[in-house]
């Protein structure tokens, strides 16, 4: 992408970046041994354009050889019973809607591989997961086998009924390409439904969600950009709609036929165009709100933790060097505890830690979670304020 005088989904010529965030740890989902190596992270810039042709929003400095998928990585939101949730009823309606039993799944970009679990689980079909950072291979014999490595067309032969990819092209440098072989290797299998789910833009512009702004997504959807690389890659879309309280797009589709008319109707991007023109002030005036937060907590010496060391606390806490100020982040994936948090180097500690710490204050990252927080909180017997992010 470097250069970036052209949109990687379209092809269109596009303008200069609409806004920018130097130095942002490169990768969230990577935890560090030592407040040391954490403020070591490498970084990177982030350069937003938007694309006036298609309305792909993308970041103009990626680069995407700095970027190493390892072993280390962890980035499961399964322990959020939330989450599950929505996992499983989407895993049930696509099972229904599809009448996907006894068939055959490839998920793309599988991770732990609960949501291909719940998919070969909940209708007795047999899954692969693809990840260059899964761990176990798994048995010939088993329902659901994990693949240490990219999806190609040269894993065609598993000739699957279903394709999902969640969470993972909006990190693809090359989306066009990444679809077309998608498509090449689907062949004329024409019935197979290929799903996938992104972060929803509109959102992350509209409610000022700025934290969600990572250098590891590369791409920003909205439901015009995702609907309109699906067809230009020979795909008809079925549905396509935001979910999870708006915060994702959703769209499953299927091969068209090769003689079907795509659609080139210029899409309507006038109010992404104004969030986009109005975004960097925007973001300068919430800066300035968390800057007034920040203050308070020193001077009250308030003791205040965040909740959920993720992507949006990362983005959060590098783009306002916070420090001392919130000394520790709680996370309930037991894999993280002990470690430390990317770039400003809070230590990441379990729900359990808050019954002697007792803070006063607890940052909600995302405000989805804040009930699940509230009832933990009350389990704990902690009595402190939420502010959300
Ligand atoms: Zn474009």
């Amino acid at each position: 992408m470097a250069g970036g005088e052209f949109c990687p989904a379209c092809g269109a010529a596009v303008p200069g970046p609409f806004f920018r965030l130097p130095d942002a740890p490169l990768h969230v989902g990577v935890q560090w041994p030592t407040a040391e190596a954490a403020r070591q992270c490498p970084r990177g810039d982030i350069d937003l354009v938007l694309c006036p042709t298609c309305g792909l929003i993308f970041n103009r400095a990626f680069d995407p050889a700095r970027l190493e998928y390892a072993g280390q990585y962890d980035n499961s939101l399964f322990f959020s019973p939330r989450y599950r949730q929505f996992a499983r009823e989407t895993a049930e309606r696509l099972i229904d809607r599809y009448s996907l039993r006894g068939k055959t799944v490839v998920e793309i970009g599988c991770g732990k591989g609960d949501f291909l679990r719940l998919l070969c689980e909940a209708g007795d079909n047999r899954g692969f997961g693809f990840d260059p950072t899964c761990e176990a291979e798994g048995d010939p014999g088993e329902r659901v086998q994990f693949i240490r490595d990219y999806y190609s067309p040269a894993y065609a032969r598993y000739a699957p009924d279903l394709i999902c990819c969640r969470q993972v092209f909006e990190h693809v440098p090359t989306p066009r390409t990444f679809l077309a072989d998608l498509r090449a290797g689907v062949g004329d299998r024409t019935q197979t439904i290929v799903y996938f789910d992104v972060p929803n833009v509109r959102i992350i512009l509209r409610d000022l969600h700025v934290w969600s702004i990572i250098y590891e997504h590369c791409l920003y959807f909205s439901a015009e950009s995702l609907a309109a690389i699906f067809q230009a890659c020979g795909f008809e879309v079925l549905h396509l709609q935001e979910c999870f309280d708006g915060q994702y797009l959703e769209v499953e589709a299927r091969p068209a036929a090769l003689t079907q008319a795509r659609r080139t109707e210029a899409p309507d991007l006038d109010d992404l165009t104004a969030s986009v023109a109005s975004f960097a002030q925007r973001f300068d005036e919430c800066r300035r709100r968390w800057e007034e937060r920040l203050e308070t907590i020193e001077r009250t010496g308030a003791r205040a933790v965040a909740w959920g060391a993720g992507a949006r606390t990362i983005g959060l806490f590098n783009a306002l060097d916070i420090g001392a100020q919130i000394p520790y982040v709680v996370d309930i994936n037991p894999r993280k505890h002990g470690t430390y948090l990317a770039g400003s180097a809070q230590q990441i500690v379990g729900p359990a830690f808050l019954r002697e710490y007792r803070p006063a204050l607890v940052v909600v990252m995302n405000e989805v979670y804040q009930e699940e927080i509230r009832s933990q909180l009350r389990d704990l017997g902690v009595e402190a304020e939420l502010w959300c992010a």
